[in-house]
Parts: C-alpha cells; structure tokens; sequence
C-alpha cells in the first residue's frame, strides 16, 4: 500500500444525506497520492492512533487548529466567466435591456485574447479564494477565450467545467456576437471538446468540457439539434437555460408549443449529464422527465431575485427526485461566493413558504412546503452539486476527491463566532454556515492538493 500524501486531523462537517448535518469530531482524513480520500477515521477507531503516529513521522500530517474546521469544498454549477467584469452593475436594468446594453457587448470584448488572460485569471483566482473548489463556466462565443479559461482552471488547479456559448439566431443575437451558422457553432463547439480532453491532464481530469447552447432563444432549431447529438456521440455535458422568466417562457411556448425541459429533451439535449440553470417554471411533469433523465438544476437564488420573477421551487423538485445545486449566476447575481448562495437560498426558500403579502391572511400567504434548513442548503452546495455533475466531490468520503475548505472561526475579519462553552457541533456547524466569509477562508484543496490564494501549488501541508 502506498502512504497517504497527507493526513488532516481535526474537526469537519459535511452532509452525507439531504438535512443530515455529520460531525467527525476530531477525525483523521487520509488523502492518496492521486488526490482520492483513502480513508476517514473517527478516534475511536483502531487504526487512528497508528495512522496519525506514521503520518507525523513521515511528515504527512496536517493539525487543525482547535478553532478551525474542515467542510467540502464548494460547487458552483453556474457562473458566466466573462460577465465577472461587471459584477454588480446594471442589476436594475431589465433583463433585455442588460443583456443588448452591458453583457454582448462585454462577452464580444473577449476576442481579444489580452483582456481574456487578464480577466480569467483574476476570476479563478478569486473564486478558489472563495472557497468554489468547482466551477461550471459558460465561456463567450469566441473559441481561442474559451481555451485560455480552461487553461486558467488547470494552472490554479480548479476543477471546471468549461464551455464554448453556443448562438445563431439572427433575431435572437446581434450581429457582432453570434456564431456565423448553426454549422460553424457545431463545429467550433466540436474542435473545443477535442482541445481540452487534448489538454495536458492527470489520471483524473481536473477540466472538462460542456456543450453549451446559451438557451433555446438564442439558438436554431437545427443548432439545439445538432448539439443534441453531439451530446450522445461525445458524452459531454451540457448546460443552458431552462424556464428561467415570463418571457422566455412565453417565447418558447410560442415557437416551439412545449415548456423547455420538453423541447430540450426533444433536442437530445437532458441527459445524465446535464445541468439547466434556474429552472424556475418548470411544471410538475417537467420534474418527473428532468428526474427520469437524471438531468440537474443550478438553482441560483440571487440572480432569480433581479431576472426570474420569481422562486424556484427547490423542496418539491428535490421531492420529485430531481437532482438540485446552487450557481451564483456571475454576474445575474452580484456575489461570487456560494457561501451567499446558500444564505440566499434560504431566504429565498423561507419568503417563498411564508408569502409575502401582508395583507392576506396567514393561511393563504405562502406555499404550504417547509422551508429550507441550513444543512439542506450546505447539502446543495457541497453533495448536491457533486450529485448533479455525477462527480464523487462534495462528501468527506473513502474514494472521493479530496476537495475541501480549512475555516477559521473567531478570526476578527469575520462574524463567525464560536463559544466552546456555548455551542454544540451543530451550532458550530449552523454558524460556519449562516456566517462564513472569505475571510475565514485559511485553506483550499482541490484533487488533493493544496492551492494558495495566488493560485500556486504547495505540494506538502
Ligand atoms: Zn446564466
């Protein structure tokens, strides 16, 4: 047996099922060589004392501070690499309006390679320091920006999935930004799959590519189908839009007479492998098929508040079997962090089962579900978002990646408060969650390996 490259010992949560909150007090987390969690151990286990004892004799092994804490690194299913420029601006504007005014033209701006290296890696550098150990990427039209951000993801070490936008509709798209033809955006989507499965990986590829139609208005009818195919002949995973606003719904009810889980499905476009962000109005049925499909929904709670009107409804598709993570929607929403996505999520999710018109009564304000607790909302943010990319991340478990997050409680940068004579494990566990920061942020691995806010890698603990 070849020895663990590194032994963490200390205190972690992570949420192995849907509200169930796992404290290993004090364990040890064996990571292999190849970046696979070999082992997880509680004290009372025969082999920790031995396994902590040969660790720090090899030099392997890593202390946790007492007031530190290790969770699963966090999974961001949806993330606009080139609107990170705009951030935070125009939020007010409509969505029509935000889209022709700010957005095309910033993501037509990453033609020119210069401004993509600079803004890409700014972008993944800052997330990772966010604690997003993985990112799913709509890239922008061109094809060479597309390949300097998978780029990006592999030098900083961030798992990633990264996709060429795919649009040709020429009432849908401006002139200066949309692929010349539905065959040139086949085709250019087909040459980006094959650069980044060529790219220079481990044994566990690090990133990985998308089929990426930006969403069914965007696209042609022999576009979406054509993608389709690609998506069964290559495996790939896909992401667009699903149901995410009265117009866009309405729009695709008018052209194609279906909701856009059934006119996606019709494309070939819902596999296991695919992820719809937002997804608000998807139907009860719409449910069952994304269910049957074992296709995933990026619920991006922040930036439904400015363009979605409205709350995705997370507890009855988690109940219809969906699987369901969280996105920030850079830059529909205005935070990089998912920490913010699940605090949004919860507020969103509470808002939604209380109503929030105070003139009706009590009874008929709110739908009749449970809100979300906190621990379902870390569920999302960590295993949910591994179950929806079919990955084994997101969970302190034998043969997953160790991707993970070091927090510092008590630090004078942060709310995060913790009083050992006051708080149990699950109140730490609700406080790491509700007042997490990057601030707290003292590690990030991913694969393993241990990457440092400037993105290099340590190759020791
Ligand atoms: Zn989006």
């Amino acid at each position: 047996m070849i020895f663990p490259s590194l032994v963490i010992q200390g205190t972690a949560f992570h949420t192995p099922e849907r509200g169930r909150i796992d404290v290993i007090e004090n364990g040890a987390i064996a990571v292999a060589p190849d970046g696979t969690i070999e082992t997880v151990l509680h004290p009372e286990a025969g082999e920790y004392q031995a396994l902590i004892d040969a660790a720090g004799s090899r030099g392997v092994l890593m202390r946790l501070d007492p007031e530190s804490y290790l969770i699963p690194g966090l999974i961001d299913l949806h993330i606009h690499a080139p609107q990170w420029p705009q951030l935070g601006k125009a939020l007010d504007a409509p969505l029509e309006e935000w889209l022709q005014t700010y957005t095309f033209p910033l993501e037509a701006k990453f033609a020119d390679l210069e401004f993509a290296r600079v803004v890409y890696d700014d972008l993944v550098r800052t997330l990772l320091a966010h604690g997003t150990t993985t990112a799913v990427y709509f890239g922008s039209v061109d094809f060479q920006a597309n390949v300097i951000l998978a780029q990006t993801c592999l030098r900083h070490g961030q798992r990633a999935l990264v996709g060429k936008v795919a649009m040709d509709h020429v009432d849908q798209c401006p002139d200066y930004y949309r692929d010349e033809s539905a065959v040139s955006a086949l085709e250019e989507t087909r040459r980006f799959i094959e650069t980044v499965r060529q790219m220079k990986q481990g044994d566990h590829p690090l990133v990985r590519p998308a089929i990426t139609p930006r969403f069914i208005p965007s696209c042609t009818d022999t576009l979406l189908q054509s993608l389709g195919a690609l998506a069964a002949q290559t495996g790939c995973h896909v992401q667009t839009h699903c149901s995410e606003s009265d117009w866009e719904v309405a729009h695709v009810r008018e052209r194609l007479g279906q909701t856009d889980a059934e006119a996606l499905d019709g494309f070939g476009l819902l596999t296991d492998r695919t992820i719809l962000a937002h997804s608000n109005y998807i139907t009860g049925s719409d449910m069952r098929l994304l269910a049957n499909r074992g296709s995933a929904v990026a619920h991006c709670p922040l930036s439904n508040a400015y363009f979605a009107n409205a709350v995705f409804p997370v507890r009855d598709a988690l109940d219809k079997g969906v699987d369901v993570g969280l996105g920030t929607d850079i830059s529909g929403g205005f935070s990089p962090s998912i920490f913010d996505a699940v605090r949004c999520a919860l507020v969103a999710s509470r808002h939604a089962c209380s109503g929030t018109d105070p003139l009706l009564t009590p009874d008929d304000r709110g739908t009749a579900s449970e809100p979300l607790s906190a621990a379902d909302s870390f569920w999302l943010a960590t295993a949910g978002g591994g179950r929806s990319l079919s990955s084994p991340i997101g969970l302190f478990r034998s043969g997953y990646h160790f991707d993970a997050l070091c927090i510092r409680s008590n630090s004078p940068q942060s709310a995060f408060r913790v009083n050992a004579s006051l708080d149990s494990p699950v109140d730490v566990f609700e406080k790491l969650v509700l007042t997490s920061d990057r601030s707290c942020i003292e590690h990030v691995w991913v694969d393993g390996k241990r990457r440092v806010l400037e993105g290099e890698v340590v190759a020791k603990p």
